[in-house]
């Protein structure tokens, strides 16, 4: 028999579609392990409970998988040159696998495992990835990449979808000792993980008419309409691939379905970026924005947190996210917006509370958020656009439906007062069982003035970075 090969998983918890597995496969016998890093879950935007209780869940579901074919998988704790050296001292293994990760801090480590096991003589291999294009796939007419994403798009749109790659029936190997994944977290996923899961959600949102609808719904946070298949995508348990030959790709595709894929275009848009631009991972793209006075609020910012503004779209989202790990894309925008532009508060404050509550916080596709809307990032669109909390409030959830369900104290509100509670009368207030000041807050800023300081605030970075 030949020596086994590691099959070392990452971001990409599935049997199916997987490159680097396919490869450890036809080389001969295969060890599948998963690393349990420390450092990796002691970084500050990885202390994120509902995150790790599914990545618990997709450990479990892809052990299942792996035993249904005849392996397993070994997870050990340690930094991962050392644990995987273990690994292949243990199983006589010359070769490891893996799948290419594009960020900065992933491919930092890649290289470092690469450079300690080729000192014990182990090969490493890159195979795959995560993202349907790698950066160096799309180098833009710089060769820098995309800074705007509407060239990104005609370019990635015009990327081949890769052919279906089967599971492999049998994974024979060696048996080693490992940790039981199910140890690897407490508490429960906020939904349920793995890439029968993800196929399931897929299969789903296109067959029932999810992905047609997507235009006209996906902005209507009420309707629960978009496909939640962010954290599938996050930690691999499904692949833009395979979303494509879902929506039936390369065949041209309804309106709803290109408006879908492009929503896929934005998460690779966001990795080639922080992949080029490591330094967005802690300050602005655009220079001239890298030094806004901005406020120290903690008061305002544990309001925001807690879902206890006065403005009840920007709360019924940060409580969706505490209650289910998950907020509306629109909602997202409105609530950072509000901690940025309404209480100046500095994004990267509101990143780490959002990389902490998500169950697909993703620090490419969070910080190209953040920075959007912040402004300070990548976007054609500019810095002056403020959200008004309240009139996104009346156009996208104008009956106030996701309103009533994530705040119940404005469940009587009447329709004509639920995105303004403050301007009832106090006979509506009695009526709606909610006093204003008592039973939910009063605004806390005026988003009026606080449109204006942001300006300034801007005006003024601006001016500081400007030459001369
Ligand atoms: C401030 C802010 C922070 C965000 N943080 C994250 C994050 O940590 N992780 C994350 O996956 N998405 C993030 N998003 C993007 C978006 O809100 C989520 O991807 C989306 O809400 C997930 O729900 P869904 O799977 O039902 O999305 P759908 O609407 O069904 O979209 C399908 C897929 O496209 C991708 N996608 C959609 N919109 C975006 C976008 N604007 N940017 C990048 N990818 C997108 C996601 O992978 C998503 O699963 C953030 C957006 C904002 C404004």
């Amino acid at each position: 028999m030949s020596a086994p090969t590691v099959m070392w998983f990452r971001r990409d918890l599935r049997t199916a579609d997987n490159a680097a597995l396919a490869e450890a496969t036809a080389a001969g016998p295969v060890v599948c392990a998963w690393v349990r890093d420390p450092a990796l879950l002691a970084r500050r935007h990885h202390r994120a409970p509902a995150r790790l209780a599914f990545l618990r869940d997709g450990l479990v579901a892809l052990d299942a998988d792996l035993r249904a074919r005849g392996s397993r998988l070994v997870v050990r704790t340690g930094a991962p040159e050392d644990v995987l050296a273990g690994i292949c001292r243990d199983a006589g293994a010359r070769q490891v696998v893996h799948a290419r990760e594009v960020s900065p801090w992933g491919r930092a480590r890649d290289a470092r495992v690469a450079a300690a096991l080729a000192r014990d003589g182990v090969r490493v291999d890159a195979a795959g990835g995560d993202l349907l294009v790698d950066p160096d796939g799309l180098p833009g007419s710089s060769g820098h990449g995309y800074r705007v994403f509407t060239p990104f798009w005609s370019a990635w749109r015009a990327f081949p979808i890769p052919a279906h790659v089967p599971a492999p029936d049998r994974i024979d190997g060696p048996a080693l000792a490992g940790d039981d994944p199910g140890h690897v977290a407490d508490g429960a996923s906020p939904v349920p993980a793995g890439a029968a899961a993800a196929r399931d959600a897929l299969v789903r949102f296109v067959r029932d008419g999810g992905a047609d609808g997507y235009a006209a719904a996906r902005d209507d946070p009420a309707a629960d309409a978009t496909s939640r298949l962010s954290a599938y995508l996050r930690l691999g348990m499904c692949t833009a691939a395979q979303v494509g030959r879902a929506l039936g790709l390369p065949a041209p595709l309804s309106p709803g379905r290109e408006e879908f894929w492009r929503q896929i275009a934005w998460r690779e848009f966001f990795h080639h970026l922080l992949a080029r631009r490591p330094d967005v991972a802690r300050g602005a793209l655009n220079p001239a924005l890298r030094d806004v006075a901005w406020a120290d609020d903690p008061a305002g910012l544990a309001a925001w947190a807690r879902g206890l503004t006065g403005y009840p779209l920007v709360d019924a989202g940060m409580r969706q996210l505490a209650a289910t790990g998950w907020m509306h894309n629109r909602v997202r925008m409105v609530a950072a917006s509000f901690l940025v532009k309404d209480l100046h508060v500095d994004w990267r404050r509101g990143e780490t509370v959002f990389m902490r509550a998500l169950v697909d916080g993703d620090p490419a596709s969070n910080n190209g958020g953040w920075q959007w809307v912040a402004g300070t990032g990548a976007d054609a669109a500019p810095y002056f656009r403020v959200l008004n909390p309240v009139r996104q409030s009346q156009r996208f959830d104008p009956g106030g439906a996701y309103i009533r369900r994530w705040v119940p104290e404005l469940t009587r509100v009447p329709d004509a007062r639920i995105h303004e509670p403050w301007r009832m009368t106090a006979d509506e207030e009695a009526a709606a069982g909610c006093v204003i000041g008592v039973d939910y807050p009063a605004p806390i800023t005026d988003h009026a003035g606080a449109r204006e300081r942001t300006l300034a605030l801007y005006r003024d970075a601006r001016e500081r970075a400007a030459p001369g």
